[in-house]
């Protein structure tokens, strides 16, 4: 894309209410629009992040079986009543219409899933043979948060994917939510945060002893969790007793606190939704039993928010190659015509090999405007033609988290760019 064409600018300043990094560096680069406290709107660059998270997201979500679905953000008051939660979640959305009817914004799917699958699932015979039964969507979710002072980390209206898994036995349910680490743990490493991410052990709640938390350590935090280094065990502060530390076998005195921000998280539902829904299967006695549920979340703009908190410096974001809006930054230098024509058959030669480039095209622009934008908008390469670079009748390269670039013919731009482009 020629950036000349980019209908959003960068800034040199966000707002002064915008406290957090994460919001800071969007703004000033044009990522996202702040609407209001918590919620934000995503511009071009800014949603072709989202959208690249969102596709690993769903790839993985795929390989166990996932089936994609897309349900409704207004949902019934009577459902949020059966389980009780229209009164209790004191983050629900209640909207009323002209008539006095109301509906809740949703916060979850719990309450939509569950009645879905009712009309499909009566006996064991509903299921899939060799794989376990799993919905997931990726939407929008309305939350009152109170604190919506972390940029896009809490948002009140912002992306998640929930997953939600059916199961006619224990077994089946432990076998999916162990295979559901795994892949949340690939998630985590794909999109480049996996160095720095957790699995924590957290109170379960009312219905489960333990639930599993995807911690990833940043100052902005506002968990805290304790980490056993030799062994990799993370546990978050709330659950921090004598009793758990004997099962886990743990050293208090060998933990290491840390501040962090939870950008998933697996649960054990077991029949806490099934039953106010009466979803329930026979067995092959013709016995009815309560499906068995486990939930799976990742906040996917918190997520887009944490990597930039993690992986930035004092200049701006950088994105790991996975999840940057463009792989190549192409800035061409000062108003040489020859220059220009250079940088432009570059542009064209690159967009060929299907490698994504961001074309800094624009005119009147000086050397150090394009490079503090290249450092701001954080793309893996940054590529410059100048009159320098084609004195030595090259490119200059140099890779967002490097200090120095070096010149390079184009052949070896693109052999170190896209090796798998050479061959086409
Ligand atoms: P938190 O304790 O941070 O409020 P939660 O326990 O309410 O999170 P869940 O309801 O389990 O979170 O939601 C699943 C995932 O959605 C979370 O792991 C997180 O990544 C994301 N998430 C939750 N609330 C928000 C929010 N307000 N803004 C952005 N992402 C969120
Ligand atoms: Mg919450």
């Amino acid at each position: 894309m020629r950036q000349s064409q980019l209908f959003t600018k960068t800034r040199k300043e966000a707002s002064s209410e915008e406290v957090s990094r994460n919001a800071e560096l969007l703004i000033r680069g044009g990522f996202i629009h702040k609407e209001l406290a918590g919620v934000y709107s995503y511009l071009p660059l800014g949603l072709r992040v989202l959208k690249k998270i969102e596709n690993i997201i769903r790839e993985e979500m795929n390989k166990v079986g996932g089936q994609e679905v897309l349900m409704s953000s207004m949902q019934p008051k009577e459902n949020w009543e059966k389980t009780g939660r229209w009164e209790t979640m004191t983050d629900l959305y209640k909207v009323s219409d002209i008539s006095g009817r109301e509906v809740a914004l949703g916060p979850t799917h719990e309450e939509i899933v569950v009645p879905i699958l009712k009309n499909y699932v009566s006996s064991y015979k509903n299921f899939p043979k060799n794989s376990s039964l799993a919905i997931y969507q990726i939407q929008n979710k309305f939350r009152m948060e109170l604190r919506a002072k972390s940029g896009i980390l809490r948002g009140r209206e912002f992306m998640m994917k929930d997953m939600y898994s059916f199961h006619t036995s224990a077994e089946d349910f432990e076998k999916f939510y162990e295979k559901m680490k795994e892949i949340y743990k690939t998630i985590f490493d794909r999109v480049g945060i996996g160095h720095l991410t957790y699995l924590t052990f957290a109170s379960g709640g009312t219905f489960s002893k333990y639930s599993h938390e995807f911690q990833t350590i940043t100052s902005l935090g506002e968990d805290t969790i304790y980490i056993d280094e030799a062994s990799g065990t993370a546990l978050n502060k709330e659950v921090l007793n004598d009793e758990v530390l004997i099962q886990f076998h743990l050293i208090k005195e060998k933990l290491v606190e840390h501040k962090s921000i939870e950008v998933g998280n697996i649960f054990d539902l077991k029949t806490k939704y099934s039953k106010p829904f009466d979803l329930s299967f026979t067995d092959d006695q013709e016995q009815k039993h309560p499906v068995l549920m486990g939930c799976y979340g990742i906040g996917l703009s918190r997520l887009m928010g944490t990597v930039v908190e993690v992986l930035s410096d004092d200049k701006g974001i950088i994105w790991p190659e996975s999840i940057a809006p463009f792989q190549v930054h192409l800035l061409a230098l000062g108003e040489d015509k020859e220059v220009k024509e250079q940088a432009g058959k570059v542009y064209e030669s690159l967009e060929r090999n299907n490698i994504e480039v961001l074309f800094d095209d624009r005119e009147g622009i000086s050397a150090g405007e394009k490079f503090a934008d290249a450092d701001l908008l954080g793309m893996p390469y940054r590529v410059v033609v100048s009159e320098r670079s084609l004195k030595e009748k090259g490119v200059e390269i140099k890779k967002r988290n490097e200090e120095k670039g070096k010149i390079i013919s184009f052949k070896e731009l693109l052999a170190q760019i896209a090796p798998k482009a050479l061959s086409i």
